[in-house]
Order: structure tokens, then C-alpha cells, then sequence
């Protein structure tokens, strides 16, 4: 595996793998590494001739009160990680390299990033799509790979793909969780022992909701309040969000009734911890 520091080193070496006519799997992380990064690398492993991993923490997507001088940050195990799992290149620059003194220019979200986590983290997506622009203008991956445990991004992401009229495609992973099925994430660790017993209910909770569809329940005020029901049960924790919302627009769904063509639901909730906050959804079919 190759590490590489430098965006023009980056950009000469995609050159050469551009001419061979190689195909590009890209795998985008902010490093402290678990198996749901790792899940991604190896999905993106099995479809391309070449792997690229990139490891930042990227300043803008952190609110001013947020984590980003704490983020867990370990490049030596996390380096041992990628080249285990098989990526090729790992991009890994310092800010100021990725952002030049002069850097000026952000993207502007639109809607789907102004719900759910957009609702309490409103610089989050337009940190999140200014980073991934970039990255993908220097890797031109012919594919990237992200997960749903964060489902907004992908969808912000989705859509800047189509409204800045890339040729990427997204390829969406699935949620890797830990064995009493909290969504594994690097912030987890953040989390007291007793905060770390009541996480689950996280899942339990959104997962409840899901069998109260799948049983016939249609009203998502209804199924809004007994989600919040279920995660207030976490008495270490504080109820951020708890939404029913239209997987597409992310929208609070006002009917459960399905549309002509098939309708995808998510019910997605965030939990606020004394350090960590955690995030986590299900996607059902109506
Ligand atoms: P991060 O390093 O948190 O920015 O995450 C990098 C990528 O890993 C994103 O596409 C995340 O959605 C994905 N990811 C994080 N946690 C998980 C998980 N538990 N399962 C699957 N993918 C994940």
C-alpha cells in the first residue's frame, strides 16, 4: 500500500492508473477504524482493479463546539488496517495541505441536508460535500463506497453527484454493528461503561418501529411517539431526534400509504450522550 501525503502526488499516480484503463474504488473515512470502515474497503476491494482509502478529519464538517480536536485519531493502527483489508493507495493529508492557505470556496447544501443531524449541525453536510467534491476531483473513482449508518450523507451526497453532474457512482453499504447490535462508530469510545450498556436500546428502539409497520401501523405520530417512548428508556442519554421521514427526501412522512411506484421509509434517531452522540436508522420498503 501506498501512502501519499500530497494531492499532486495523488493526482499523478490516478494519472498513470487512468491511462491503464484501471477502475477506481474510493472509500472516504475520517480514520479510527472499525469493521464498518473496514466493510466498505473490502466491498470496494471485490469490484475494482484499484483501491484508494482516503483518512482526514475534516475541519469543516465540525461544528465550533464540536469534537474535532478530540476525534480519535490513531494513523498507525488505522494504516495497519487499510493495507490488511487490501486498499492500494491511502491519501491521508494534513488540513493544511488538503486546504490551502487561500481556500475560500464552499458547496452549499440544499434540503436534504436541513433535517434530522442537519437540524442541531448546520455547517455538518456543506463540510461533508466541500470535502467529497474534492476528494472525488482528485481520485475520479469510478465508484465510492459509504455507509447508511449514515444516511443523510448519502443522500446529500447522492445528490450532488447528480446536481454537479459527476460520473462516480455511490454504492450504498450496509450497517455493521456490534454484537448487542449498537451501529459500530469512532465515537463510540466516548461512551461510559454505563452509557455503553444503554446504546443498544438505540437499535431496539428503531427496530420496534419497524415491526409496528410491518404489523400495519400507519400513522407516523403514532410510531414517532412510541419511538421517542423507547428511547427515553436510555436514562444516560438525551433524545436529539426521532423521525419517520421519506427515504428519498428525507422529508417526515404525513402517510404510510405506498405511492404508485415502490416507497422507501426510514426511521432514523439520534441520541445525545455526555461525550458522544450517536446516530442510527432503519430502511423499510412500504
Ligand atoms: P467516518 O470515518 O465516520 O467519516 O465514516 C467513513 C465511512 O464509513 C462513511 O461512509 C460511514 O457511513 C461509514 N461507516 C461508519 N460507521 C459504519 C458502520 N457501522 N457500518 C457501515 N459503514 C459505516
Amino acid at each position: 500500500m501506498k501512502v501519499l501525503r500530497h494531492r499532486h502526488s495523488l493526482k499523478k499516480r490516478i494519472e498513470s492508473l487512468k491511462e491503464k484503463d484501471l477502475s477506481i474504488g474510493f472509500v472516504p473515512t475520517m480514520g479510527a477504524l472499525h469493521d464498518g470502515h473496514l466493510s466498505l474497503v473490502i466491498k470496494a476491494r471485490k469490484e475494482n482493479d484499484i483501491v484508494v482509502a482516503s483518512l482526514f478529519v475534516n475541519p469543516l464538517q465540525f461544528g465550533p463546539k464540536e469534537d474535532l480536536k478530540k476525534y480519535p485519531r490513531n494513523f498507525i493502527r488505522d494504516r495497519k488496517l487499510f493495507e490488511k483489508a487490501g486498499v492500494d493507495i491511502l491519501f491521508a493529508p494534513s488540513p493544511d495541505e488538503f486546504y490551502p492557505p487561500n481556500f475560500q470556496n464552499h458547496i452549499q447544501v440544499g434540503s436534504l441536508s436541513k433535517g434530522l443531524c442537519g437540524r442541531t449541525r448546520p455547517h455538518h453536510f456543506g463540510g461533508v460535500a466541500t470535502v467529497v467534491l474534492r476528494l472525488i476531483n482528485l481520485v475520479q473513482p469510478d465508484r465510492m463506497y459509504l455507509g447508511q449508518k449514515d444516511f443523510q450523507q448519502v443522500r446529500v451526497l447522492e445528490q450532488l453527484i447528480i446536481d454537479m453532474d459527476l460520473s462516480t457512482k455511490i454504492v450504498r453499504c450496509p450497517i455493521v454493528r456490534e454484537t448487542d447490535g449498537l451501529a459500530m462508530s469512532s465515537r463510540n469510545v466516548y461512551l461510559s461503561p454505563e452509557e455503553r450498556g444503554e446504546a443498544p436500546i438505540l437499535q431496539a428502539s428503531l427496530r420496534s418501529i419497524a415491526r409496528l409497520i410491518q404489523k400495519g401501523e400507519k400513522r407516523p405520530k403514532i410510531l414517532q411517539k412510541e419511538l421517542i417512548r423507547g428511547l427515553k428508556l436510555a436514562k444516560t442519554a438525551r433524545v436529539d431526534y426521532a423521525e419517520i421521514v421519506d427515504a428519498q427526501t428525507l422529508r417526515p412522512v404525513v402517510e404510510l400509504t405506498p405511492l404508485p411506484h415502490k416507497r422507501e421509509i426510514l426511521i432514523a434517531a439520534a441520541l445525545c450522550f455526555s461525550k458522544a452522540r450517536l446516530i442510527d436508522n432503519i430502511l423499510i420498503k412500504v
